[in-house]
């Protein structure tokens, strides 16, 4: 038999997706061009590679909000991951668009994150001669570190899934072209403010009484209830996505909320702002994430040679490979680093880890 029956048959049934979903089989296509799978979709392809890489597994020791927390519930940055592409699957399919493309997007959207979530990002903002993003991080590790050759689409949703602090619907830091990575942007805070507050209150910062009565009555009082009102209110927002109401044109589609329930999620976003993420202790606690991530790459420009030079590139400039290595490390490894280097940190002695 010839196996490629299976991938031509999924590409098949592609075609009954939305008109606005991307196809797979209409792929811009990859930096290197390769003979296709005989039994995935280019988009499949591109999630498998991305869940087999090097990256994606420290994914799992990278802080999301509470560093090198000791709690085994605490989010990091992996399980955050996955709720991204379990939220955004749901919204594609939804839409009738591509899930195989939302999921790939959403599992490397933060796969170039640095050690200690946003602190970690800042410390390396300040320190590198043209600044440091995390969604270019992210591209640079698929493209230059982990060499995974992905798709375009898959490119363009990773770097462009950033967004600014202030607004979760603000198109700063680039809108992605496809629906797919537009919902994966969104479908990003979906997950982040809903696990922030079941983080908050497991550090014991907030109570569930305690938020804003706007966001309990207009989004739910429960976790679960807080995240399908979200995702319904998406759907129903962007139902021009599939492709089933009144005609429109492709530049017209957006994946988007209703103003009533992007007030409220922004409602709460501030709350969190206030009660959590700028909290006297946690801004302690970023400070000390970037001393020691200003330690480490100061280290490492002034001895490359105690770089490992399968995290980097060799005939890279001293500074980004210094970057690379440490943007690359979790948590764990950064404090057991800066330890070694004789910096008994706050963070490395654990007085943190009460949260
Ligand atoms: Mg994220």
């Amino acid at each position: 038999m010839d196996l490629s029956t299976v991938r031509k048959r999924l590409e098949e049934r592609e075609r009954l997706l939305s008109p606005f979903a991307a196809r797979s089989d209409a792929s811009r296509g990859r930096e290197a061009p390769e003979d296709p799978s005989p039994v995935r979709t280019e988009f499949q392809r591109d999630r498998d590679r991305i869940i087999h890489c090097k990256a994606f597994r420290r994914l799992k020791h990278k802080t999301q909000v509470f560093i090198a927390p000791v709690g085994d519930h605490f989010v990091t940055r992996l399980t955050h991951t996955l709720e991204v592409a379990q939220v955004s699957r749901t919204i594609a399919r939804g839409l009738n668009l591509n899930e195989d493309l939302a999921e790939a997007i959403a599992l490397a959207h933060d796969i170039g994150h640095p050690p200690f979530g946003h602190a970690g990002e800042e410390a390396l903002a300040e320190l590198l001669p043209q600044g440091f993003r995390h969604a270019e991080q992210s591209l640079r590790v698929v493209e230059q570190l982990e060499h995974l050759n992905l798709t375009w689409e898959v490119r363009d949703g990773i770097v462009n899934s950033s967004k600014v602090r202030e607004d979760i619907m603000a198109q700063a830091w680039g809108t992605p072209f496809t629906l797919e990575g537009q919902t994966v942007k969104l479908s990003d805070a979906v997950a982040y403010i809903n696990h922030d507050i079941a983080d908050a209150i497991r550090a014991g910062l907030i109570t569930d009484e305690e938020l804003p009565q706007e966001v309990s009555e207009t989004l739910g009082r429960r976790h679960a209830e807080r995240i399908n009102t979200l995702v319904c209110d998406i759907i129903e927002h962007s139902w021009a996505a599939s492709g089933e109401g009144p005609p429109v044109e492709r530049t017209q589609v957006r994946i988007g909320m209703s103003e009533r329930i992007a007030a409220a999620a922004n409602a709460l976003r501030e709350f969190m702002f206030q009660r959590v993420y700028l909290w006297e202790g946690r801004r302690e606690e970023a400070e000390e994430a970037r001393q020691v991530v200003s330690l480490l790459y100061g280290h490492y420009c002034e001895h490359p040679d105690e770089i490992r030079s399968d995290f980097v590139i060799p005939a890279d400039p001293v500074w980004r490979r210094a970057a690379d290595y440490v943007a690359g490390m979790t948590d764990g490894f950064a404090l057991a680093q800066a330890a070694r280097l004789g910096r008994r940190s706050a963070l490395a002695r654990g007085e943190f880890q009460r949260l």
